[in-house]
């Protein structure tokens, strides 16, 4: 299918396949089997202009939106989910200093994000809120110039790589939400320390570790979008980057399918390539329109954000579960359809597999992105 791209989306489109074909591919097996993030790689994408897409043009960026983010996410994640995801947790950590950041946090952050020199994660899960994100512990209690920050954070991609965070934490848990705050925090904070790296099933490529507040003082000035507003900032970010995870899935899933296709037409059995058996063909007609339809309700998604139409959670919650549950079958399949091989880790599908499964946990697991999507309807119902 086509998706009419203009000639700046198509340039960035093979680009983005240039690098995942010449950088990522090459490396990929070493990073999932070392259980390592390539802190190098993520420079060189900055280098290469791929950090600039999520930061405005004032400050360093290209001023694109959430559609080409969507299309490099797709580009690299074809090539490795785990390398993607390292690289587009940095639009996750920036966007809200995008969106709700003064002067002098945008000037301070964007530009140093936009050219690669900054990593950057988002913090908001702790161990006793997950789907919960409004029983966040960590509190912020105010004192001269500033607030003292206590708690952990659990799961935090990039967690130590990073050098700038966006961490959420409660100025008064009696307010429930109300009282959540997103602040600002910098590699190095006295006090801010970072937990042992997750040892990982899929996305092996990405760092994931506790972050640990202990005292950190954050001065005022590191606090973004003002008292109370971080619950609404943590929603909003999500609104703006689930699409980029529908394409992080999107991307798995085709990846797993060219792989499986390639396959069937070279593995002979009885005599003929597997692909002219009606079994093998059944499955890679599905595939490839699993694929396909989960690729339209992420541009979908995506175009829609870009709009800058106010309620976009509905279509960004569909196009995340959808194609993530499109990636585990997708990947499931090219293993199926492989045999014995595709069990291999000689080939990239079983990784394939191990990194799609994340797609429906993280951001929202796919139950609570069915619960946003039933919610609107609902509220469509009652108008
Ligand atoms: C590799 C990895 C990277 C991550 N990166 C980050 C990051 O960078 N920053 C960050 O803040 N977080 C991050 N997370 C955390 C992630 O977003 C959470 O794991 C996710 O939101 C689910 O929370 P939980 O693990 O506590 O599961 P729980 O919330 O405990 O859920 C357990 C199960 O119960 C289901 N469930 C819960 N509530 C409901 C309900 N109301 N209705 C139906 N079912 C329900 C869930 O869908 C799930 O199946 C990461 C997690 C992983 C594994």
């Amino acid at each position: 299918m086509k998706y009419f791209w203009n000639k700046k989306q198509e340039l960035l489109i093979e680009a983005a396949r240039r690098f995942a074909n010449t950088r990522i591919k090459p490396v990929r097996a070493e990073l999932d089997e070392q259980d390592k993030c390539s802190v190098s790689l993520i420079k060189e994408m900055g280098k290469l202009d791929f950090c600039r897409i999520f930061i405005p043009e004032e400050y360093g960026g290209l001023n694109f939106g959430v559609t080409e983010l969507c299309l490099v996410q797709e580009e690299f994640s074809r090539v490795c989910g785990g390398v993607s995801c390292a690289y587009s947790v940095n639009a996750l950590g920036a966007h809200p200093i995008v969106k709700w950041g003064t002067a002098e946090q945008k000037k301070k952050y964007l530009p140093k994000i936009a050219s690669g020199e900054y990593l950057t994660a988002f913090a908001l899960t702790e161990a006793e809120a997950g789907s919960d994100a409004s029983a966040i512990k960590t509190q912020a209690v105010p004192e001269k110039n500033g607030y003292r920050l206590n708690g952990t954070k659990i799961f935090i991609t990039n967690g130590s790589i990073a050098d700038v965070y966006v961490v959420l934490a409660t100025i008064n848990p009696k307010k429930g939400i109300r009282g959540i705050t997103a602040f600002i925090l910098e590699k190095g904070m006295e006090g801010f320390h970072f937990g042992e790296k997750e040892n990982k099933m899929g996305i092996r490529a990405t760092h994931t570790c506790d972050l640990i507040m202990d005292d950190v003082f954050v001065p005022s000035e590191n606090m973004l979008g003002g008292k109370g507003k971080g619950f609404f900032i943590a929603m909003d970010n999500f609104d703006h980057s689930r699409a980029g995870v529908g394409a992080q899935a999107l991307g798995i899933a085709q990846g797993a399918f060219d792989e499986a296709l390639n396959y069937s037409t070279k593995r002979v059995q009885f005599g003929q390539p597997i692909i002219s058996q009606q079994g093998i063909k059944f499955m890679i007609a599905d595939m490839a329109t699993q694929i396909e339809a989960a690729r339209s309700l992420i541009y979908n998604a995506a175009a829609t954000v870009d709009s800058g139409e106010k309620r976009v959670s509905k279509c960004v919650a569909m196009a995340k579960y959808f194609a993530s549950d499109v990636a585990v079958k997708v990947t499931l399949d090219a293993i199926q359809i492989m045999g014995g091989y595709g069990y291999m880790k000689d080939y990239p599908v079983e990784k394939m597999l191990r990194d799609a499964k994340i797609t429906q946990i993280y951001e929202g697991t796919n139950q609570i992105q069915r619960i946003v999507v039933a919610q609107e309807v609902i509220r469509e119902l009652s108008k």
